[in-house]
């Protein structure tokens, strides 16, 4: 980072484009990210000698986000027998976390300092309190949901209101207590009238919640609902895709599946996440107990 910002200085730009610059960086430090990559098609021009410019190898088979630019082909008018395309269910490609580096040492107090009493987006506008996450910093089970709600932005405390209630007796039903798990969200500040997340929203706060994940360093992480499976997986589809089946994120076990505000409104579907958590409580070695389906 030290190195990136002495660059800034070496390259004669004017002083408040600096200021303005460094702070950028600081902020991107906050978030744990600590590379930076030039971008190539900038020009030989703007490389300051003696750095280096990593060259990266495109594997066959594997995107990248600029993708070279090809002379458009004329365009057919007779239409191809259509081809069955398997389109992968997560995003590949570089992504903004393969640049969150993980922080050796880092801790849920650091995280939570270096949110400090964030304006970095516009969420902090509407908020009351900032909700950061709740349970055992060394939980081998965390929880994602998707935002604050009004109770949780009353109390400062992830999944506090209705919701939250059917959580924790879900949490209960697996044998376990709120205390024992970690709980937190994609964003950390209420959206107002409990609208969606906007995707600045949750690029600005997703490398906090990734550096929770980090330091907590758990077993099993469950998404709830479409938000959290969306962002940790950086994928389009919705939670009812990948529900009940085991991915990976980060090297960690990640299992989707319904946010318990849908379980208020579809009760049917509590089977559907009973099935879930018993699958979750298989690989912690928790005791799967009979009868326990509602
Ligand atoms: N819904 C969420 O996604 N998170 C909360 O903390 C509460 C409700």
């Amino acid at each position: 980072m030290a190195r990136a910002i002495s660059l800034i200085m070496a390259e004669r730009i004017p002083e408040n484009l600096q200021q303005k610059l460094t702070e950028r960086l600081r902020y991107y430090e906050d978030m744990g990210i600590r590379f930076f990559y030039r971008d190539r098609s900038a020009g030989a021009h703007s490389q300051s000698p003696g750095v280096p410019v990593p060259s990266l190898e495109i594997q066959k088979g594997e995107t990248t986000l600029a993708k070279p630019v090809r002379k458009p082909e004329p365009r057919k008018l007779i239409s191809a027998p259509a081809r069955k395309i398997d389109v992968p269910p997560v995003l590949t490609g570089p992504s903004l976390f393969e640049a969150v580096d993980k922080i050796a040492g880092d801790s849920l107090p650091q995280i939570q300092a270096d949110l400090g009493d964030c304006t970095r987006c516009k969420l902090h506008k509407g908020r009351n309190k900032i909700v950061f996450g709740d349970g055992n910093p060394k939980a081998e089970l965390v929880f994602v949901g998707e935002g604050p709600g009004a109770d949780e932005d009353a109390q400062g405390l992830p999944f506090v209101g209705r919701a939250g209630k059917l959580l924790t007796q879900m949490i209960e039903a697996m044998g376990l207590q709120r205390k024992d798990v970690y709980i937190c969200n994609v964003v950390k500040c209420r959206p107002p009238e409990n609208r969606l997340p906007e995707k600045d929203e949750v690029a600005t706060c997703s490398p906090f919640l990734l550096r929770q994940i980090d330091a907590i360093a758990p077993k099993v992480i469950v998404c709830l609902g479409s938000v959290a499976v969306q962002t940790l997986l950086e994928t389009h589809r919705g939670v009812s895709q990948f529900r009940g089946q085991w991915l990976e994120f980060r090297g960690r076990k990640l299992l989707a599946t319904y946010h318990p505000a849908y379980l208020l409104r579809n009760s049917n579907s509590k089977g559907e996440v009973w099935k879930d958590l018993q699958k979750v409580m298989a690989v912690l070695g928790l005791e799967v107990k009979k009868g326990k389906s509602s």
